[in-house]
């Protein structure tokens, strides 16, 4: 058995990973880089309108035949999230490839596709997959197991087959809201003989080994919106189901009716039952406000759905402080005429990276003319350095092979047998 990193043994994002038999072929994630060969931000929609082999050219989609052109037959693609530096290329695969994933990644890219401008699951290639059932392609046999991260329906998997067992760990976390999932992982995999741990390290290289719980940070985000003085304005990302939650938990513990916007509203809708959320319903203390931007894009069926439940602005504007609203940059200008309430708090729960891009720091800077605050509130949806080391030491595998982080080498830190490949380097697990 074969194992290749077509794309992610070096960089955070744009992960693509191949296992092949003489007889079987499958893929990975297919996923849209963060970076581009200078480690600068890469921008996504820059693959709009372009052919594939365009893209290949331009080292935007890795060269993967049978994959994303004509060439030996890719036999299933395994996606572990929603994320678009796993999920991003899908729609560049060839049309006859199977795709397994779990409902709520299919659910989450629905509603990327409706709000977010990305491209949805296609139906006739999905196969969905349960935590925990494993299922078979050809010689292979793969168990999923949901995880914990910032992306709902995210999972990880155990791949058996020519007598080897490779578990890929996608993007996940052990300080989540169900930090059991990892912890349950653990214990099972840990009676197995893994023979390659393919370990996400996104932490390594940063200067914390640590950090906050989601609990803590719900507990920081209710002190928070206990003492603003005016209307609360939640920045995040609505398929971070957890961050959700911690929001909706903080509106209800702190006697505010938790404002969705039309994007959270739907998520919360389709994560209903599966999460500890409720639907969007006035009497569960939510309501849904219409943002003009999706108003303006006609989206009139979920405009139905939600109408009982829907909010005005002069309803929020005329009580600031009882409310807790999910918020974009964009707003400000189309639904608030360009000045927001008086001493507005707005949190942000997104990457610190993100704050030098023009529409949040003009955003902060509004909210200093305005008395109010920004904020930022967050923890990270990937598992910190201390918690790697405490999995990979459960899992013990034969080789840990680092994926998904800028800095392969500090894997060798920690674990004595370490293999760092290179993008498109073949490791021959029978040797
Ligand atoms: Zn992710």
């Amino acid at each position: 058995m074969n194992l290749t990193i077509q794309r992610g043994s070096h960089q955070i994002g744009g992960s693509c990973i191949e296992l092949a038999t003489d007889s079987r072929r499958i893929i990975l994630d297919a996923g849209l880089p963060l970076v581009d060969a200078a480690r600068e931000p890469f921008d996504q929609r820059s693959v709009r309108g372009k052919s594939v082999e365009e893209l290949i050219q331009e080292g935007a989609v890795p060269n993967v035949p049978g994959l994303f052109t004509n060439g030996p037959k890719v036999d299933a693609i395994l996606l572990s999230h929603s994320h678009l530096d796993h999920a991003g290329l899908l729609h560049l695969t060839q049309s006859d490839i199977p795709i397994y994933a779990s409902s709520g990644t299919s659910k989450m890219m629905l509603a990327g596709a409706v709000f977010g401008r990305q491209q949805e699951l296609d139906r006739n290639r999905h196969r969905e997959i349960v935590s925990r059932q494993p299922f078979e392609v050809g010689e292979f046999r793969i168990t999923p197991y949901a995880v914990d991260h910032s992306s709902f329906g995210s999972l990880a998997f155990l791949i058996e087959g020519a007598g080897k067992r490779i578990l890929y760990s996608g993007d996940l976390r052990r300080h989540g809201r169900k930090p059991g999932m990892v912890r349950d992982l653990m214990a099972d995999v840990g009676n197995l003989e893994i023979d390659v741990l393919l370990m996400e390290g996104t932490h390594f290289g940063g200067n914390r080994s640590t950090g906050k719980t989601e609990y803590e940070l719900e507990e920081d985000i209710v002190e928070l919106v206990k003492s603003a003085p005016g209307l609360v304005l939640a920045c995040f990302s609505p398929i971070d189901v957890d961050r959700l939650v911690t929001y909706y938990r903080s509106a209800q513990r702190t006697g505010r009716t938790f404002v969705a916007d039309a994007y959270a509203a739907f998520v919360m809708h389709l994560a209903a039952g599966e999460a500890a959320i409720p639907k969007p319903n006035r009497n569960a203390g939510i309501r849904v406000y219409f943002n003009r931007h999706f108003e303006q894009r006609n989206i009139t069926s979920l405009k139905d759905r939600f109408e009982e439940d829907r909010i005005t602005l002069e309803e929020i504007v005329a009580q600031p402080d009882k409310h807790l609203m999910v918020f974009r940059p964009s707003m400000r200008e189309l639904d608030f005429d360009g000045v927001l309430p008086r001493k507005s708090r707005c949190l942000y729960s997104y990457w610190k990276g993100y704050l030098e891009r023009a529409d949040w720091v003009e955003l902060q800077q509004h909210l200093k003319a305005i008395d109010g605050d920004f904020i930022p509130a967050h923890t990270s949806g990937h598992i910190y350095v201390q918690d790697i080391i405490n999995f990979v030491n459960a899992v013990g595998p034969q080789s840990v092979i680092p994926i998904h982080t800028f800095e392969p080498e500090q894997y060798k830190q920690h674990f004595p047998n370490v293999r760092v490949l290179e993008d498109g380097e073949t490791f021959d697990l029978l040797k």
